[in-house]
């Protein structure tokens, strides 16, 4: 992936607040702010886990409820976006943010149920192809999800679950994950980024190396989608799904989506149910199941509309502001928060580093800040003064400024405050241990 601005640079960068004022002044973004609801006194740097509410959001939720209300069951056909093709047409709307073609890209499900739906499919073991390839960074509930459908195969996923390992612990090399494409491989799936870490993988690179050894190639895009700019279709990439709350600010709980290639829709979807049908006969009623020929084939359920018509709106800023444009200003943002850190917080008495890649194209939307002894206090300590990150283990606090409504002075604000916790010991009010979510 070869981003134009991929070794971006703050031009004249210097640590004062009159050149943070200045980056905000010239910051073609800045009116989408405005949309959102920020939390009252609140440094909000916490994006990549849940994004915020926008006013857009907030409408088009609004609509929903009372279309409900006033339509009833004739919602389906008669809202304003009718309910029935709901997972269609959102699918539709943010297909250009993720570079899928007609009726590659479908608005359902959840990210966990959907990994579940569209491996059953992928996963094909046959003679020696028995492996799924993954690796030992990725979110738990993809590895989860990968041992059960090895095992409704009726294999061992100690034998045919291959995890590429790290060698520092924090990123994975694309290559020595190349070498792993055997001819034992039946199946790759990765992240696009790295939910510690925030390494982003080059997925074209790796979805061409799978093709040429036979392999299909699956990505969760989770943490990359409404960051940063994918080109599914161009690189040929066979399937994917990623969740919608985090950058694409849907909402807690808000549907995720499907990509599946056109060269896969005649496969057939293993986790069959009723919204997966061909639209036009589904009311027929049949009992012989006969799947859309697109994504949408792999949708199972009734959409969860009310809860996800915030996706609608949440989209139109997205696509408003344009997904090239957020990406620059998001790398932008977090060079300049890498700046800030090497500039002012890497020696002591500070200490902090940085385990996320430091060139752009191998970045996603957000940085992984590490501190010696005292991340997990640190965090604790950011939080008491308004400002909120999240923290992952054993060592990381987790900041991402986000494109749509961050500003380059609350990224200034949150280095002069690591700053002063640790010149204040401010930390040492906090427990050592970790509460439920952090
Ligand atoms: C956020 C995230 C998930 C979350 O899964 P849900 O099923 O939506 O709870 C899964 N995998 C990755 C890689 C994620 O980033």
């Amino acid at each position: 992936m070869n981003y134009p601005n991929s070794m971006i640079m703050l031009e004249g960068f210097n640590p004062t607040l009159d050149y943070a004022l200045k980056l905000d002044r010239n910051d073609k973004l800045s009116r989408f702010r405005e949309r959102f609801y920020i939390p009252e006194n609140t440094i909000y740097v916490d994006g990549n886990s849940l994004g915020l509410l926008s006013q857009d959001a907030e409408q088009s939720l609004l609509r929903v409820l009372n279309e409900w209300k006033a339509l009833g069951i004739r919602g389906w056909l008669e809202g304003q976006r009718p309910w029935f093709y709901f997972g269609e047409q959102i699918g539709e709307m943010a297909a250009d943010i993720v570079g899928a073609e007609k009726g590659e890209l479908v608005f359902s499900g959840t990210t966990t149920v959907n990994i579940h739906a569209l491996v059953s499919t992928f996963y094909q073991p046959a003679g020696k192809r028995t492996k799924i390839l993954a690796d030992e960074l990725n979110f738990p509930s993809d590895i989860y999800a990968l041992e059960g459908q090895i095992k409704i195969k009726g294999l061992d996923p100690k034998k045919e679950l291959l995890l590429a390992k790290s060698h520092d612990g924090r990123t994975l090399d694309e290559k020595a994950i190349v070498e792993l494409m055997t001819d034992e491989v039946a199946l790759v799936y990765l992240p696009s980024v790295l939910y510690a870490s925030g390494q982003l993988l080059d997925m074209e690179y790796l979805t061409a190396e799978a093709h040429k050894r036979g392999i299909p190639i699956g990505f969760d895009c989770s943490h990359s989608a409404g960051a940063v700019p994918h080109h599914f279709s161009r690189w040929g990439v066979d399937f994917a799904t990623f969740c919608s709350y985090k950058y694409l600010n849907g909402g807690p709980g808000c549907a995720a989506f499907i990509y599946i290639n056109k060269k896969h829709f005649d496969k057939e979807p293993m986790l069959a149910g009723w919204f997966g049908y061909v639209k036009e006969k589904q009311f027929d009623m049949s009992l012989q199941f006969e799947h859309a020929q697109n994504a949408g084939g792999w949708q199972i359920s009734s959409p969860g509309v009310l809860g996800s018509s915030t996706m609608e709106g949440a989209l139109q800023i997205t696509l408003e502001a344009g997904i090239e444009n957020i990406r620059q200003k998001s790398l932008m943002l977090t060079t300049y928060f890498m700046q800030l850190v090497e500039n002012t917080l890497s020696m002591p008495p500070f200490n902090f580093s940085m385990v996320t890649p430091p060139e752009a194209k191998n970045r996603g939307g957000h940085i992984a800040l590490t501190h010696p002894e005292e991340a997990l206090r640190i965090n604790e300590a950011l939080k008491a003064r308004g400002i909120i990150p999240d923290f992952r283990q054993p060592d990381i606090i987790r900041i991402a400024p986000i494109a749509l409504y961050n500003t380059f002075l609350e990224v200034w604000q949150v280095a002069k405050a690591l700053r002063e916790i640790v010149e204040n010991k401010e930390f040492e009010r906090f427990p050592t241990h970790r509460k439920a979510i952090s």
